[in-house]
């Protein structure tokens, strides 16, 4: 049976891995809406391949472009930020959330309002949005499949289990590239080394939170969200090889664990076939080959992102927003050169301190949480 899926963030590493599985069962999908934010040639020829109804692009200015490069074609072009929720809205039976940043969660929402099934990748939407996001889901009844590795493996070890067994959830984290670094050499360090992953090949902004270990921290508030069994029970272990995803150890004292090649095709092909299963292209894991496992405690001394998430979590409100939107500034400013490596977390905490505001009761609370804390760190960068 053919299934309708919307991509948003269709050019992006989440989107293409995602475009790879559908192109190696092309009977199996009708593709609806593709999103990007700028990259339209892109986005066009991914359009015209799959021969998407609609294509969007986030950037209003460059609409003239798409239709360009989509005339003489059936697809429908859109731009803009309302264009991208009304893109999420249209009816599907998957919508897979691959939008980096908090830029992901007003179309995230919109795709969630529908109370269908939405493959959640774009993790800032739901650190900011927490509370909100998850009320959304329970009111639309939409089915929430986390896609990101570690959520999909604990999802994978929760099934058939009840929450209520379960005594600690241990989120997995390579470590990064700079696992092994001391502090001066992370001074030093630079954008080129840092989205360098050892395991995975992602995108530039999650690279850097790996090699700041925020995306840990991100993915901590995350399995707080979707896996609502007290902060108590859920902790961080870095295994370098990434060869475990994640585990869920029950009140007996049997943990499960979910293994698989370092590849997010395969987390996303669980969410594709969910509740059933598909074929995907990896090799099957060779244990032998891999040797050893490896498990050290976090060193919140070198990395203090996992701290921070930690306690932005605690403090509960807007932190966990304005500690999402202080990261994301501190990244692209990292990125862009204007700061050094373990000034992103220093940022972070800097914003943190700055104020507490009251926790966001809907969408445009959250939004305004996220506008007025990037203010502020851009304030606090043109002032450092
Ligand atoms: P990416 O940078 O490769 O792609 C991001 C996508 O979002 C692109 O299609 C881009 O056009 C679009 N986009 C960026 N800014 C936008 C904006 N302002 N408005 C609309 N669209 C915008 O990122 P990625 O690595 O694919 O990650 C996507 C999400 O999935 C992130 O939240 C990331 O944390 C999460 N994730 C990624 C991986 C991975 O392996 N890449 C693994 C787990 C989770
Ligand atoms: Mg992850």
């Amino acid at each position: 049976m053919t299934r309708s899926i919307s991509i948003l963030g269709a050019t992006g590493s989440v989107g293409e891995q995602t475009l790879d599985l559908i192109r190696r069962n092309r009977e199996d999908w009708r593709v609806e809406a593709l999103t990007a934010n700028g990259r339209v040639s892109e986005l066009a020829s991914l359009a015209r391949e799959f021969d998407a109804k609609v294509a969007v692009v986030a950037d209003e200015a460059r609409l003239p472009e798409l239709r360009e490069a989509l005339s003489g074609t059936q697809i429908e072009v859109a731009a803009g930020r309302d264009a991208l929720c009304e893109a999420a809205a249209r009816p599907v039976d998957l919508t897979l959330a691959a939008i980096v940043g908090c830029a992901g969660l007003a179309p995230t929402m919109a795709a969630i309002a529908q109370g269908r099934t939405v493959a959640l990748a774009n993790k800032e939407a739901l650190v900011s949005a927490g509370d909100v996001l998850m009320r959304a889901v329970n009111e639309s009844g939409a089915t929430l499949l986390p896609t990101d590795s570690e959520h999909n493996a604990i999802f994978q070890c929760l099934a058939g289990n009840e929450l209520a067994n379960v005594a600690r959830i241990t989120l997995t984290a390579s470590g990064g590239p700079f696992r092994t670094w001391t502090q001066e050499q992370l001074h030093a360090a630079t954008p080129a080394q840092a989205v360098a992953h050892p395991n995975w090949d992602m995108g530039a902004k999650i690279s850097v939170d790996s090699a700041t270990m925020m995306n840990k921290g991100l993915e901590y508030i995350e399995a707080h969200h979707l896996f609502p069994v007290g902060l108590e029970r859920l902790r961080i272990i870095v295994h370098p090889q990434s060869v475990i995803h994640s585990m869920v150890e029950y009140r007996d004292r049997s943990t499960l664990a979910q293994l698989g090649p370092s590849d997010m095709r395969v987390p996303i092909a669980s969410c594709l076939a969910w509740p059933d299963r598909m074929d995907t292209p990896m090799a099957p894991l060779d244990l032998a080959a891999i040797g050893e496992l490896s498990f050290f405690a976090p060193d919140e001394t070198r990395f203090p992102a996992t701290r921070l998430a930690r306690e932005a979590i605690e403090t509960g409100g807007a932190a966990p927003a304005v500690l999402n939107a202080a990261n994301e500034v501190a990244v692209a400013a990292f990125l862009a050169g204007q700061i050094g490596f373990t000034r992103i977390p220093v940022m972070v905490e800097q914003a943190l301190s700055r104020y507490s505001l009251p926790a966001p009761k809907c969408l445009d609370d959250v939004l305004s949480v996220d506008a007025e804390a990037r203010a502020n760190v851009q304030e606090l960068l043109e002032h450092a």
